[in-house]
């Protein structure tokens, strides 16, 4: 779809092959100084985690969809298991994680926007250097955390696609008309999925 130089991202084309997260809880461990960080369930024991997080001040938190109940629900002291962030925080917090593998040399606007979609899920607008991610699905209401950053992570590379082909040792921006994933852009969101996928192993 183009529109005044836009991509869009939709559940079709690009994103066919697209890894869905599924219905699986996502595991956070949250650190004193209020930093998160993914937990892979399957690498902790998860009872003896939430217990360590506790003991200097963190706590495991489990963001699933709204429907799913979040396990179950422990002592009445601890904090409700799920934990979803406010759309409102979400521009932040992956401009915060892009800074953390990539710097882009030329600045950009995100917006988080909470209008339901049915298959739209971001786009990207040249003109303005707008990264635009739709929070809300119209029927599974908000849409999980990864996919949303996930949605940031492809059009902030058709951003640096536009913006610094140059860092990616090509001479102008990839794109032909007609086409709008170029090798190019492939080959940027595969290296900023690749640095974000190295972090989280560290
Ligand atoms: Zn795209």
């Amino acid at each position: 779809m183009e529109d005044d130089g836009a991509t869009e991202t939709t559940r079709t084309g690009s994103q066919a092959g697209r890894t869905r997260l599924g219905p699986d809880p996502l595991y956070w461990l949250v650190h004193p100084n209020g930093g998160r960080q993914a937990i892979d369930p399957r690498q902790f024991d998860l009872e003896r985690l939430a217990e360590q997080a506790r003991r200097v001040g963190g706590r495991l938190v489990v963001e699933g969809s709204p429907d799913t109940p979040a396990g179950p629900r422990a002592e009445p002291d601890r904090p409700p298991l799920r934990f979803e962030p406010p759309v409102s925080a979400l521009g932040p917090l992956f401009r915060a994680r892009l800074e953390r593998v990539y710097r882009c040399l030329v600045d950009y606007e995100v917006d988080v926007n909470p209008r339901p979609t049915t298959r739209v899920l971001g786009g990207y607008y040249k003109s303005r250097r707008l990264v635009r991610v739709y929070s809300h699905d119209r029927q599974g209401g908000r849409r999980p955390l990864e996919e949303l950053f996930d949605t940031f992570l492809h059009e902030t590379a058709h951003h640096i696609e536009y913006t610094e082909p140059d860092s990616f040792h090509a001479r102008e921006c990839g794109r032909v008309p007609g086409r709008m994933h170029s090798r190019l852009f492939w080959r940027i969101l595969g290296d900023l999925k690749g640095r974000w996928a190295d972090l989280q192993r560290t």
